[in-house]
């Protein structure tokens, strides 16, 4: 046996992204993803709107820390597109947890499932956008808790920002914000007024995200909340997520899922 399985290992090497060989991905990995999601929004400065308006909400199945950064930098960088598999079943789930909160805001309408787009040239380099993998699988959460959602890739980029230094926090909010635009299409398909979901991989300042809900928000659309894989913890110690510890002993609680 073990010759075998050595000369398969030589023409077909797996491993986690973590390290661990012979698996596309780990048991550990994947119970990092297991969730429950939780909300983080307070842990992104850049969210703050600074118009007394609480940020929006934003769900997160994990801190974006150790194997689970490896995790989503080898599958969105590093040409692992086989970790969709683990990565779009997680996310579904979660928001399948999401949706009973979602209810009472959405009182009937469906949701707008609205992904985040990557830069022109991220989605050149990658030749795919995995972010859309992402938007699909929460789509189909939703569904599976009985919202009525629909994908609606309104968004694209439009080139390069101008570089952010030297701005102070609101122009760089600005810069941003200019640097996103609704398609045509995306603006047909959203119509006068839709309720919307975003959908992102990692939460770090919150700065593209923000800079999403005000595209929205301008043509007159509500941002109910966004969901993403990871959340970058914030340095103090109130980071909203629950602890690495908690998780381990597989305490869960529900009382960040309210919207
Ligand atoms: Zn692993």
């Amino acid at each position: 046996m073990q010759p075998v399985r050595e000369l398969a290992r030589l023409l077909l090497p797996v491993s986690c992204p973590c390290g661990e060989r012979d698996v596309r991905w780990c048991a550990r990995c994947a119970a990092l993803l297991a969730g429950p999601p939780v909300r983080t929004e307070h842990g992104a400065p850049r969210l703050d709107r600074l118009d007394g308006v609480p940020p929006v909400p934003v769900w997160a199945l994990t801190p974006y820390t150790g194997p689970v950064r490896d995790v989503v930098v080898h599958w969105k960088d590093r040409g692992r597109a086989d970790l969709d598999r683990l990565l779009a079943p997680a996310l579904r789930r979660a928001a399948a947890r999401i949706g009973p909160a979602l209810v009472p805001a959405l009182g009937g309408a469906p949701v707008a499932v609205v992904p985040v787009p990557s830069t022109g040239a991220a989605r050149r380099a990658r030749s795919r956008e995995p972010v859309a993998v992402l938007a699909r699988a929460v789509t189909h959460g939703l569904h599976d808790a009985g919202v009525r959602a629909r994908l609606v890739p309104a968004l694209v980029r439009r080139g390069a920002a101008r570089d952010q230094v030297g701005l102070g926090a609101r122009a760089r909010g600005r810069n941003l914000a200019g640097a996103v635009r609704m398609t045509r299409r995306g603006a047909r398909a959203l119509g006068q007024r839709s309720v919307c979901i975003l959908v992102d991989d990692v939460l770090t300042t919150g700065a593209t995200l923000a800079a999403v809900e005000r595209v929205l928000e301008d043509a007159g659309h509500d941002v109910l909340g966004a969901t993403v894989l990871a959340a970058t913890p914030p340095p103090a110690h109130e980071s909203g997520i629950a602890p690495r510890s908690a998780r381990d002993t597989g305490e869960e609680s529900d009382q960040n899922l309210k919207v």
